[in-house]
């Protein structure tokens, strides 16, 4: 039987509401939060300004760059055709937050979702702003809405910064010479930041969001959740109801001796003097002593928060602690100390879907080159007599090349003795082509004398070379037609 004494509890919870920001909870979860917090905000705002040369200018070290389909990640420079591997990227990401939520719950929401993040910073200004003018300071509600507004405005231009060259987005914006994509990603970030972090908060981890609905499924009975321990917490009731004889003597870890807190009466309490810290700390505003529900996103905080009172009170804590799921009522009896084994089925699946597309990615990565070339038969007519009786064939090269460091490619051909190769716009006597544009086509004319001219087609090699250091670039498997045999 539950002693009902909401005063406390309900005060908590009107407070929290009135003010929109949940309390101010201290200990090892709060400090991961803001640690996490201050990591991945200063990760945000900061990556847009770091600077890397490339083609021997100041460039943005990472960059999306829409016009001409690339993405810059420092030296690695990434085209459509490298699509493959963002999709590993993907399924690797995908497999791991599966992997995590397995084993520790919702701590993707509870720490690193950029709803959460966003929210975190938000309720950290309020904080601020309410100590130092009052909740009800019409200069203090002044003062954060400004505030709330230049974070969005920040965090939208820092957006539209991973696009456009963010030292000059601020002087093309003012000056109205922003790309109109600009203006638009400006205006729509802005709104959603100051919508979604400073009004809508929590609300959308409990509406909007369907992640809960879908993690669901990948938690198991194993799984680390926030549970409040109900053998240890129960009946609850103010602190100066005598405390259960048979918790005196517990550590934090697990139940005393089995015996029912149930047989109790109401002459006793449990280790929950119903205070509502729990309830006005949790940024989603619940109460975890009602078991584990969708709006709990794991962060912990009302696990610091009751370590507080439970100091106060001079009781071990983990009332509230990161641990498997516990019935909704157990006795005493029933509340065993449980470790979740580490090798379980459902993250042992995640975990070797990280590891093929992870390996997978690391070979595509290692094995990727900066060169995509393509070499392409003219085969109208198939070959061509000259004047001189040689015979010639012609091909369609098309040469892409990532990177600023080809000056220009030599082209010869394997396979066919005797064979001259010429080249459209190249150079002669080695044929090579200038290498001014990352993606060029060419056109290249090998030609054998007639006594050294093959019957028929037969298969040769075009090998292009970097001609300054003779690095190999490329081998282009092809035939040469030559006159005879079946065309
Ligand atoms: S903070 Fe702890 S003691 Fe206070 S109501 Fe929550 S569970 Fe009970
Ligand atoms: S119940 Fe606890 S862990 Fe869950 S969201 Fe609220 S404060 Fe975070």
């Amino acid at each position: 039987m539950h002693t009902q004494a909401p005063t406390a509890l309900q005060a908590a919870q009107t407070r929290a509401l009135r003010t929109g920001t949940p309390h101010a909870a201290s200990g090892k979860f709060r400090l991961t939060k803001t640690a996490l917090t201050s990591f991945l905000l200063g990760l945000y705002f900061i990556t847009p300004w770091l600077r890397w040369t490339r083609a021997g200018e100041s460039a943005q070290a990472i960059i999306v760059d829409i016009p001409a389909s690339r993405f810059y990640l420092f030296g690695m420079e990434f085209w459509p055709p490298d699509l493959p591997l963002l999709l590993g990227l993907l399924i690797f990401s995908a497999a791991t937050l599966f992997f995590v939520t397995a084993y520790f719950g919702r701590v993707w929401c509870g720490f690193t979702c950029p709803q959460t993040v966003w929210t975190d910073l938000f309720f950290g200004v309020d904080r601020r702003i309410d100590q130092r003018f009052g909740r009800d300071s019409a200069l203090g509600q002044a003062i954060k809405s400004a505030l709330h507004m230049l974070i969005a405005v920040l965090t939208a231009f820092t957006f539209t910064g991973y696009f456009i060259d963010i030292t000059h987005l601020g002087g093309q914006l003012a000056t109205g010479i922003a790309p109109a994509a600009a203006y638009v990603s400006l205006g729509v970030l802005t709104f959603t930041t100051y919508v979604f972090a400073a009004h809508t908060r929590e609300n959308i981890c409990l509406h909007m969001c369907p992640w809960p609905r879908f993690q669901s499924a990948l938690l198991d009975s194993e799984t680390l959740v926030v549970t409040y321990q109900s053998w240890r917490g129960d009946p609850r009731a103010r602190a100066r109801v005598p405390l259960r004889p048979e918790l005196l003597d517990i550590g934090s870890e697990g139940p005393p001796a089995a015996q029912s807190y149930l047989a109790g009466s109401d002459a006793y309490r449990g280790d929950c003097v119903d205070c509502g810290k729990c309830v006005s700390s949790c940024p989603t505003r619940i109460d975890i002593r009602d078991g584990l529900q969708l709006g709990c996103i794991g962060c912990g905080l009302c696990i610091d928060a009751c370590n507080t009172v439970m100091d106060r009170l001079d009781r071990p804590h983990g009332l509230i602690k990161l641990g498997t799921e516990m019935p909704a009522a157990p006795s005493v009896a029933t509340a065993k100390r449980t470790r979740p084994r580490i090798l379980r089925l459902k993250p042992m699946m995640f975990a070797s879907v990280m590891l093929v597309s992870g390996s997978a990615m690391a070979v595509a990565l290692a094995n990727r080159s900066n060169v995509d070339a393509s070499l392409e038969h003219q085969r109208q007519p198939p070959f061509v007599k000259m004047s001189d009786g040689s015979i010639r064939n012609d091909y369609a090269l098309r040469f892409t090349h990532r990177g600023d460091d080809i000056a220009s490619v030599a082209v010869t051909v394997e396979g066919l003795p005797g064979a001259a190769v010429r080249l459209s716009t190249g150079d002669e006597p080695t044929p090579a082509f200038i290498c001014n544009r990352r993606s060029m086509s060419e056109r290249v004319m090998v030609t054998v004398p007639m006594h050294a001219a093959p019957k028929g087609r037969v298969p040769v090699t075009v090998v292009l070379t970097e001609r300054a250091t003779n690095a190999p670039l490329a081998r282009l498997e092809t035939y040469f037609w030559g006159p005879g045999g079946a065309q």
